[in-house]
């Protein structure tokens, strides 16, 4: 399922990626499956053994080097690329270099490409610089066309529906983790939202960022992080909320207040120009202040449309300046190891005057029983 299946957006973004090649003096771009393939051509294909490469020349005619057995799945994207089809006794690195042709001598290469492909690349195009795609296609990715930002803000909606029925559902206490988490996505998902990813971390779990969602049993006196994300057309939902099961103590309204604050004044510091990484202070400031500031211990947020984690990143030394289109999370959290932890999350756009928040889920103090 791609985002659109218009042939002109892709041909546009795809000459877009050609004159930023021609600028950066990049020969040729090299493009496995992952969020970059989808996003230049709407080809949805999965990373396997066997070898897909886009072949984007600087100028001229794209290519796909594609298996037999999985040529039917692009058939109908031949209009903006040409298919150079292989058998299975083939050796398709080979047959990549002859579409590359013999002159290019700066090859970009994308982030997701498998290691062993582009070893075997290497071997075929002996002659050619290597450079990640990255800084290349980063801009294009970066700035989120008005379809984009319709698909990431429908993902959010239904992503706050299915939180507003989740608070409505009954208790979590009793539940484990992946039971709750299963609620949860089941209420995602039945909004139309395609499976992204779930992490639900209780008690003295909530103080590990990425926990991976286990069998511990949610009980009275949890902090309870909710982190997850559903997948329309392509484009992700991801919003955290934090709730707590009982009557809470002074040191979590303390944290959970001081986060929400975080929240609002990153928030608050989002308007073209601003710099990423003053994004990440304006939140960063109000914990320090609260004496929390150790245990702040990851990065604002970070970019948001194909992949769940793109750029730009809201991180500390990141000055590269928002512009108005860049979709972003707004994530600040405290963890006190052993304890409890919380965060809030939100999706934000910057707009042209200042940012919008796609998901409306209310950040108040939430407990549930
Ligand atoms: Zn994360
Ligand atoms: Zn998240
Ligand atoms: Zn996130």
């Amino acid at each position: 399922m791609s985002t659109t299946t218009d042939p002109p957006v892709y041909r546009d973004r795809l000459s877009r990626a050609q004159a930023a090649m021609r600028g950066a003096g990049i020969d040729v771009l090299l493009v496995g499956p992952s969020a970059d393939l989808r996003y230049l051509t709407g080809i949805d294909a999965h990373l396997s053994e066997r070898l897909n490469l886009l072949v984007v020349p600087a100028e001229g005619e794209v290519g796909f080097v594609v298996p037999r057995l999985e040529a039917p799945n692009v058939a109908s994207h031949a209009s903006i690329l040409t298919l150079h089809v292989w058998d299975e006794t083939d050796a398709p690195a080979e047959l990549a270099a002859r579409v590359v042709g013999g002159d290019a001598s700066v090859a970009a290469v994308g982030d997701h490409l498998y290691s062993v492909f582009l070893l075997r690349l290497q071997t075929a195009l002996p002659g050619t610089r290597w450079e990640p795609s990255g800084p290349l296609l980063r801009d294009l990715r970066m700035h989120k066309d008005a379809t984009e930002l319709d698909a990431l803000r429908e993902a959010a909606r239904q992503t706050d529906a299915a939180w507003a029925e989740f608070l409505e559902g009954g208790p979590i206490s009793g539940l484990t983790e992946r039971e709750a988490m299963d609620r949860l996505m089941a209420l995602t998902t039945k909004r139309g939202l395609a499976t992204g990813f779930g992490i639900c971390a209780s008690g003295p779990n909530s103080a590990s960022p990425h926990y991976h969602t286990g069998e511990r049993v949610i009980e009275e006196g949890d902090s309870v992080v909710f982190d997850w994300g559903g997948v329309h057309q392509g484009y992700h939902s991801d919003m955290t909320r934090t709730v707590f099961v009982g009557q809470p103590t002074e040191e979590y309204r303390r944290v959970y207040e001081t986060v929400r604050t975080a929240n609002e004044a990153a928030f608050a510091a989002v308007r073209p120009g601003v710099a990423c990484d003053e994004v990440d202070r304006a939140a960063r400031d109000v914990i320090t202040a609260a004496g929390y500031g150790d245990h702040f211990i990851h990065r604002l947020g970070h970019g948001l449309g194909l992949d769940v984690h793109e750029e730009p990143y809201l991180i500390s030394g990141n000055r590269l300046p928002l512009a108005a289109g860049m979709v972003f999370s707004d994530e600040p959290g405290i963890y006190l190891a052993g304890n409890l932890g919380v965060r809030i999350e939100d999706t934000v756009v910057c707009t042209e005057t200042g940012a919008e928040r796609v998901n409306g889920a209310p950040r108040d103090l939430t407990v549930m029983d």
